[in-house]
């Protein structure tokens, strides 16, 4: 199947009745299925750093998925090359037989890294993954997704790259990259009537996959609603804030206190922060375990999130052109609040006058008179 002409995203959708999971919508429903593979490529142009990442989930963790630590999951086999003890056909023996329609169980994808465009060159391939049994050659990464998209109940983009083109997919890159729903079409639809769910982030938060994976197999087992997601094919409980609305420098940018060098506790807007308008999660869940999140550690938020990374963000570390008029305006409100504040705060912070030794009562209290009758 040729790459498809990206077209507007779809409207907002909201949270709706479940889909018949591993059916197509409107061919009754399927018996909830014992065993669900998860059939992971990271051979888009992809550094494995997603892969990677997940290991570090703990919200689920990936040893609580496959080895059933979570109640009502249905059976979870996962094919990740990095995680996997296969190695060559062994390996990819799933995948083969997912592509021949002989899995045996429904599964879900996994796409890490862009899609390139094998369309624009004169010779080679861009990426590929195994090998043709007949011709020896490559098998394209875009032949395995035209092969498994279609019986698959869910197709997940893992990290940004292939969500919506990433680092690889910048201005000058000779390969025409893009994210998977670029690649399949926006108004691309799994066998259960799921649209692609980007869950991005370069690389992703462990927790956001793991969490959208969990949820994902609910649905499957027929025990959660549509899986709700914006226009750009995001899971709104993840996405929809923020890094601003969750950072724990917010309360410096209120009253206009920025850093102008690092290891300033201060905001990092001046140093080339986007969080203000940037949709991401990771301030307030943290990296790994609660720990970490870009803004509240000191780095600034460059944006990994984001379909116009990094190309809209660029150069990093300079200030971004929108915050100077914010800081600008900011800057005489910042500058009163904060002298009051000082003062409100010297004053707050002494204790009452009549917390004292010696002989008088001076907290005001007034002897109540007892009522007679
Ligand atoms: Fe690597 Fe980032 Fe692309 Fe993931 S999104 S494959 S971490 S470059
Ligand atoms: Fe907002 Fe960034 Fe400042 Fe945090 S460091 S308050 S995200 S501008
Ligand atoms: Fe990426 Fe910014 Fe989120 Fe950090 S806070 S993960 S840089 S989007």
């Amino acid at each position: 199947m040729p790459p498809k002409k990206p077209t507007p995203p779809p409207p907002a959708r909201e949270a709706t009745a479940p889909p018949p999971a591993g059916h197509p919508p409107g061919q009754g429903h399927a018996a909830i299925p014992t065993d669900v593979h998860i059939l992971w490529i990271n051979a888009g142009l992809s550094c494995d750093g997603d892969s990677v990442s997940v290991t570090a989930a703990t919200l689920p963790s990936i040893e609580d998925v496959v080895l059933q630590g979570i109640p009502g999951l249905p059976k979870v086999h996962m094919h990740n090359p990095v995680l996997a003890t296969e190695v060559g056909e062994e390996f990819l023996a799933p995948f083969r037989a997912a592509a021949r329609g002989e899995l045996g169980a429904p599964y879900v994808l996994v796409v890490e890294g862009s899609i390139p465009n094998e369309k624009v060159k004169a010779e080679g391939y861009w990426a590929g993954w195994g090998e043709d049994a007949d011709t020896r050659q490559p098998i394209l990464t875009c032949d395995w997704i035209d092969q498994l998209a279609p019986g698959a109940v869910a197709a997940i983009a893992i990290g940004t790259c292939a969500a919506y083109g990433g680092i690889h997919a910048m201005a000058g890159n000779p390969t025409g990259c893009m994210g998977l729903a670029d690649y399949l079409g926006w108004e691309w639809r799994s066998a259960a009537g799921l649209p692609v769910i980007n869950v991005p982030g370069c690389p992703v938060q462990p927790d956001n996959f793991m969490e959208t994976v969990t949820y994902l197999l609910y649905q499957v087992a027929g025990m959660a609603p549509m899986i709700p997601l914006d226009s750009m094919l995001r899971p709104t409980w993840l996405f929809g804030k923020t890094v601003h609305e969750g950072c724990d420098r917010a309360g410096y940018y209120e009253q206009s206190d920025f850093a102008s060098e690092y290891g300033s506790p201060k905001c990092l807007v001046r140093l080339g922060c986007w969080g203000p308008v940037v949709n991401c999660n990771v301030p307030k869940r943290g990296w790994m375990d609660g720990v970490g999140g870009c803004p509240n550690v000191g780095g600034i938020c460059m944006a990994c999130t984001m379909p116009g990374f990094p190309d809209k963000f660029m150069p990093f570390m300079d200030e971004p052109p929108g915050s100077s008029v914010s800081v600008a305006m900011g800057k005489p409100y910042g500058r009163i609040i904060r002298t009051l504040r000082g003062i409100t705060n010297a004053g707050v912070n002494r204790e009452t006058k009549w917390r004292h030794t010696g002989d008088r009562l001076t907290t005001g209290y007034q002897e109540t008179v007892p009522i007679s009758n």
